[in-house]
């Protein structure tokens, strides 16, 4: 490979799916999230991957998402978490995604539809109810039960198969606002009970709930992070076994000896303080390098650092700056990341243009666009590339025999 990728060992990924599904609940089932490209590892390959695991069941947030895995011969079930409109349900409809109910006023026209392609011979819509407890979020608020019960009895035509919520503090230590919004959650689906409305499946746990609430496993468990080889939160790590199936690597593309007080990078932020290397590889903020998502401070401990981090960038002293791994040792960003290129100043170490580099590339914020190899141990399975500046952008998933 030339330029910046990612190595992906679908192996890693197929053996946290097993890890997971030997802390189940008996009657429970693994429905693996793939959303955001399977957070960013590449939502086609890691779901075949995991179906071939006997994996049945996957959920992505928008239809095009849920399209794209059936259009790659995903057969399990596909739920659509987010919300979704009257001109995604017929495409839906027909690839016999799932979707989330999370509004009274699509009933009515999502009926209709439903009635429409049922004479055509497609089945029911399968919609899975989501219940708001806490996350303040998507959902049906408990004064909405009533209203809902109604509507849904004049629907004959939408298929009622679950009820889900989402936590908003499971990987967080304290438990009584998860307890809270599971209470809230069966006090939910009591009552649409007792207005005639019963699921046949209930699935509430995200990775820190399977983890810490192994009673609430219900029907499903909605796991993502952990498949991806992460703990959800201080505290969980070793709770099971992981493995992490991402490799971001680069290569050294321009290599340069330099003199002390050399400035790098824009604002001259860097100034080399001895002779040294400035070694150059093509990764930048436009790939998600050194990009964080949005992160709230968890007590004042946390947001002393992130004071103290920002006070000392003031007097050009930069504290938990990027570094990359290149031949087995740990070396610095030097400046600012730049929007495709960064350099390292990597001091007198003995290497060459070309020297793979690893690189510590956040997988959500990763994008799309950096080239995915996917391996099953040291062999090479497929790759997935995407043009670069080629608009609508078009994607080739191609066997490969070498890198
Ligand atoms: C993302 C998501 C999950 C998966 O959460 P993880 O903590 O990554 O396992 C589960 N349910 C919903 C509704 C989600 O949006």
């Amino acid at each position: 490979m030339t330029g910046t990728w990612i190595e992906v060992d679908l192996d890693a990924v197929v053996e946290n799916y097993h890890e997971i599904i030997k802390h189940l609940r008996p009657g429970a089932r693994c429905m693996a999230v793939v959303k955001a490209d399977a957070y960013g590892l590449g939502a086609v390959e890691v779901a075949r991957a995991l179906e071939q695991a006997g994996c049945e069941a996957f959920a992505v947030t928008k239809v095009d998402e849920g399209l794209i895995l059936r259009e790659h011969g995903i057969k399990g079930i596909i739920l659509v978490l987010g919300p979704t409109t009257k001109a995604e349900w017929p495409e839906a409809i027909k690839a016999e995604l799932h979707l989330t109910l999370s509004e009274v006023s699509w009933i009515k026209t999502l009926n209709e539809v439903s009635l429409e392609l049922e004479q055509e011979g497609f089945p029911k819509v399968k919609v899975h109810l989501k219940l708001e407890t806490g996350m303040g979020r998507t959902g049906f608020w408990p004064s909405e039960l009533a209203e809902l019960a109604e509507a849904l009895a004049c629907a004959p035509h939408i298929r009622v198969e679950g009820a889900y919520t989402h936590f908003a503090r499971a990987a967080q230590k304290d438990k009584q606002f998860t307890s809270a919004q599971y209470e809230r959650f069966q006090a939910s689906l009591a009552r649409l009970n007792t207005l005639g409305i019963s699921s046949p499946w209930q699935h509430v746990c995200n990775s820190a709930a399977f983890l810490d609430y192994p009673e609430w496993h219900h029907d499903f468990v909605r796991i993502g992070t952990l498949l991806v080889g992460h703990y959800p939160g201080p505290g969980f790590s070793g709770k099971i076994k992981l493995r992490d199936p991402w490799a971001a690597k680069s290569k050294i593309s321009q290599l340069r000896k330099v003199p002390k007080g050399t400035y790098v990078g824009y604002q001259s932020i860097y100034r080399t303080k001895s002779e040294t290397q400035l070694a150059v590889i093509p990764v930048g903020y436009a790939d998600g390098f050194g990009l964080v998502p949005h992160l709230v401070p968890q007590g004042g401990i946390d947001f002393l650092k992130i004071v103290l981090k920002n006070f000392a960038a003031l007097f050009g002293i930069s504290i938990g700056q990027e570094r990359v791994e290149l031949k087995g040792q740990s070396v610095r960003v030097a400046g600012k990341i730049g929007m495709q290129l960064t350099v390292l100043d990597i001091g007198m170490l003995n290497c060459s243009l070309g020297d793979e580099v690893r690189i510590p590339l956040r997988r959500t914020v990763a994008n799309a666009r950096i080239p995915r190899i996917y391996r099953h141990g040291e062999q090479i399975l497929s790759k997935r590339v995407i043009k670069e500046g080629v608009l609508p952008a078009y994607t080739e998933y191609s066997s490969m025999t070498e890198t």
